[in-house]
């Protein structure tokens, strides 16, 4: 946000007042361009009963789309499951994009915002869904103008009857990214992720069943279905079938959203999506899925990336936030900004994870690492953590004692890591 020093009141001010309203990407597709070229046929289609929702529902799973949030949930099955349950079903949207390094869905949402509401139409539609929640990330101020415009354009020329459409800003926190902690803020309350079962298919948002999906999910909709599955699977490198959007970030020539093969290296996608590495810089080490992650050396730049395949590393892709480190950068820092990171966004419902993180915090602030007591400390915290968060807030500790211990025994540099970067 482009406001330096400016207080929270004074942000408030400045959204309630409209001044962020000019921040509405001029390059969006408006609502009359986007149905000129054909937009919300589709949706009228199935509404008409040209399409049944099961061959919708099959092209999902014929492409394997999966959720692009980061749980990487096959879709198909998830609309099958809620469908299943019984009505009044409801449809939360998680726009809340807090995982560092992830850009993803403001760059489509900034283009293209009708895409991306036909497929939620779609998703409303094949389920049988009688209201629909947006849970936005309430630092994207432009795409929360844009979305009330072009919201307000579809409600006055309707292509087809809507469902209830609510658009709910988040407040910041890192956790209502994570679904159920979003279910219970849109509720309302504080939010804290809730153990399962029962899952938010069958029990979510005001107790009822609940499909919840990443904005990216959903914009991949009208294309999978219009173009046909195999437009999509078969795209792909090293035996993974699809196409993936990564945020790219760190010491690059060219960052940004790269629209690339399923199962692509590392080395792949900075040679052949980003112009290489930036000027006086090698690649020394990336973190593949954001913050919970992980790290790895360039040892592993030529291991694909997608959903399972750095499983045996023991990191993962998520949402796919690629961060690349040069020569002039070091895991043990990234590794100690990242957990102050998680320590300042864990929620604090749960010990091993409210305790885990002050603690591994406090331990690698050292120059020399008490590995064996952060090894058990990571174990607990896998183990006993109800979520996410503190489940995977100590891969870059166990990726630093794994792949980078002639990295400790440095003390923490001036930043402690890579802020700035
Ligand atoms: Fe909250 Fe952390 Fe427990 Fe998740 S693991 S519920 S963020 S305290």
């Amino acid at each position: 946000r482009p406001v330096p020093h400016a207080s929270v009141d004074a942000v408030e001010q400045a959204v309630a007042a409209g001044a962020w309203q000019d921040e509405v990407p001029a390059h969006a597709i408006g609502y009359a361009s986007y149905r000129a070229a054909g937009g919300y046929r589709l949706l009228q289609e199935c509404a008409a009963g040209r399409r049944d929702a099961e061959s919708v529902i099959r092209a999902l799973e014929d492409a394997g789309l999966r959720g692009l949030g980061g749980a990487g949930f096959p879709a198909g099955r998830k609309w099958r499951l809620v469908r299943a349950q019984p009505a009044p079903r409801l449809l939360a949207v998680n726009l809340d994009e807090g995982e560092p390094g992830t850009f993803k869905d403001r760059h489509y949402l900034e283009r293209d915002p009708h895409r991306f509401l036909e497929g939620m139409l779609i998703a409303a539609w094949a389920v049988g869904i009688e209201a629909v929640y947006l849970y936005l990330r309430d630092e994207y101020a432009g795409c929360r103008a844009l979305l009330e415009r072009e919201l307000a354009a579809l409600r006055a020329d309707p292509p087809v009857p809507l469902p209830p459409i609510e658009l709910r800003r988040g407040a910041g926190a890192y956790i209502c990214g994570e679904e159920s902690a979003m279910i219970e803020s849109i509720e309302g309350k504080r939010g804290m992720p809730r153990l399962r079962p029962p899952y938010v298919a069958q029990v979510g948002l005001f107790g009822r069943p609940t499909l919840e999906h990443n904005f990216e999910t959903l914009y991949w909709v009208r294309d999978l279905v219009e173009r046909g599955p195999a437009w999509f699977t078969r795209e792909g490198r090293h035996g993974r079938q699809g196409l993936r959007s990564f945020s790219v970030s760190g010491r690059v020539r060219h960052p940004g959203v790269k629209w690339a093969p399923a199962g692509i290296t590392l080395r792949e996608l900075v040679d052949e999506y980003c112009g290489g590495m930036a000027e006086g810089h090698e690649l020394y080490a990336f973190l593949p899925g954001g913050a919970s992650g992980g790290i790895l050396p360039a040892r592993f730049a030529d291991v694909p990336l997608d959903f399972d395949t750095l499983q045996p590393y023991g990191c993962f892709i998520g949402s796919a936030a690629v961060i690349v480190l040069s020569q002039h950068d070091r895991a043990v820092d990234a590794a100690r900004n990242l957990m102050r990171f998680f320590e300042s966004e864990s929620c604090g419902q749960c010990t091993p994870c409210r305790v885990g993180t002050a603690k591994a915090r406090a331990l690698i602030q050292q120059s020399q690492w008490d590995t064996a007591l952060l090894e058990e400390l990571s174990q607990a915290m896998r183990d006993a953590s109800i979520c996410g968060l503190g489940q995977a807030a100590p891969n870059p500790i166990d990726c630093v004692i794994r792949y980078f211990p002639h990295e400790l025994g440095h003390p923490p540099s001036a930043c402690g890591g890579m802020e700035g970067s």
